[in-house]
């Protein structure tokens, strides 16, 4: 019987990303059933939600297999940041790969499209620049961030394996750096790391020199452009890059977070983590002509936005004259 409206799967929905995304669809109609096991994920993030009539969250672990009727699969479920996913790397490597084959079994079961987060961590530190589709990427397979990198890679294998050998109806997305409100304040990322440590009055950490570079797109774009890719035309695989090609250097994000902020507590160099790549950008001329995407909030938009949630979730104060731009939208 065909359901009045989509009831989709959001493995990983209480993350950072995937909270956006519940939200996302429930505001367009569709049921959610959050699927989550809490590791990096927070019921704050989702509380909100708890009351709709079309929300569901379900405390689960992807590495077990799941037997759920639904119409969609978005598998997001993958602890994120190099702080966490290096935390049980074996775990890490478990819920790609295991996740994945779950996930992509539920899927062919159900007839059901299913969407993978995959990650520019798949380029590795590159040799192409900036990366496209094509590129097979330069990997550390014993590395300290393989866990993640090799994991995500082993995943993309499983959706297109299952793919030509069963038709499983697949959509990769390449996500690259991406920020915004709800990420986790204390795990490592860059922005989310500068930003409470500027707020705090303490000095931002800078890895390295600083002059390695990344492009940061904001958490609504990054959520349009996955829900474009599950929606395209029949036919339409991926993987596809989804990120903001605007690039800066560590460096530079630091001194817009201090400028923000009014932060007087400058910087400290640390030394820059084992295989952490020295450049990042995405070539999204696929998403442009496919998708007809684009991101649309600069980077200086969107740390307004996001240093304003986390003044006001960690109950610290953001400068008068920081203040002043959030309020007038500026
Ligand atoms: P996040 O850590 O906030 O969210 C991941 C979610 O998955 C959390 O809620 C966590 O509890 C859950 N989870 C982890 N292991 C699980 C398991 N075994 N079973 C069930 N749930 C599990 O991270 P995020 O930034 O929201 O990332 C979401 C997805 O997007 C991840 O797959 C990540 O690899 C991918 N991605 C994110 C970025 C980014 O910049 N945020 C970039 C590239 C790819
Ligand atoms: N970084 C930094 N200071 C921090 C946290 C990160 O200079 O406090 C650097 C890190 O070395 C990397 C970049 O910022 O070069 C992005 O780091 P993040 O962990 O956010 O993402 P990823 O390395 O996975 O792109």
């Amino acid at each position: 019987m065909k359901r009045a409206r989509k009831r989709v799967l959001i493995t990983g929905g209480a993350g950072f990303l995937g909270s956006h995304l519940c939200e996302r669809l429930l505001a367009e109609g569709e049921e959610v059933i959050c699927l989550d096991n809490f590791f990096t994920g927070s019921r704050d993030n989702i509380r909100h939600l708890l009351p709709h009539p079309h929300f569901e969250v379900i405390r689960h672990d992807v590495t077990q297999p799941i037997q759920l009727e639904v119409d969609e699969i978005y598998n997001l479920a993958c602890p994120a940041s190099p702080v966490h996913y290096q935390h049980n790397p074996v775990q890490t490597v478990r819920t790609s790969v295991h996740g994945a084959i779950n996930l992509l079994e539920l899927a062919k079961r159900l007839g059901a499209r299913i969407f993978q987060a995959s990650t520019s961590e798949v380029y590795g530190d590159p040799a192409v620049h900036p990366q496209t589709e094509n590129y097979r990427g330069n990997v550390n397979p014993i590395g300290i961030r393989a866990c993640y990198d090799e994991g995500k890679r082993c995943a993309e294998t499983l959706f297109f394996d299952y793919h030509r050998q069963d038709g499983v109806d697949i959509r990769v997305a390449r996500i690259f750096n991406t920020y915004g409100p709800r990420m986790h304040p204390n795990d490592g990322r860059v922005v989310s790391n500068f930003i409470v440590q500027a707020l705090q009055g303490e000095a931002i950490t800078l890895y390295g020199d600083g002059r390695q570079t990344r492009s940061f797109c904001y958490v609504d774009d990054l959520i349009d452009g996955i829900i474009r890719l599950m929606r395209a035309p029949d036919g339409i695989t991926g993987p596809v890059n989804l990120g903001n090609p605007t690039e800066f250097t560590i460096r530079e994000l630091a001194e817009e977070v201090t400028r923000q902020t009014a932060s007087r507590a400058g910087y400290v160099l640390r030394p820059l983590p084992q295989d952490d790549p020295m450049q990042r950008c995405p070539d999204i001329t696929l998403a442009r002509s496919l998708l007809g995407w684009q991101p649309e909030v600069p980077l200086e938009a969107g740390l307004r936005r996001t240093i304003a949630y986390f003044a006001e979730t960690l109950g610290l104060r953001v400068p008068e004259p920081a203040l002043l731009r959030v309020v007038a939208g500026r």
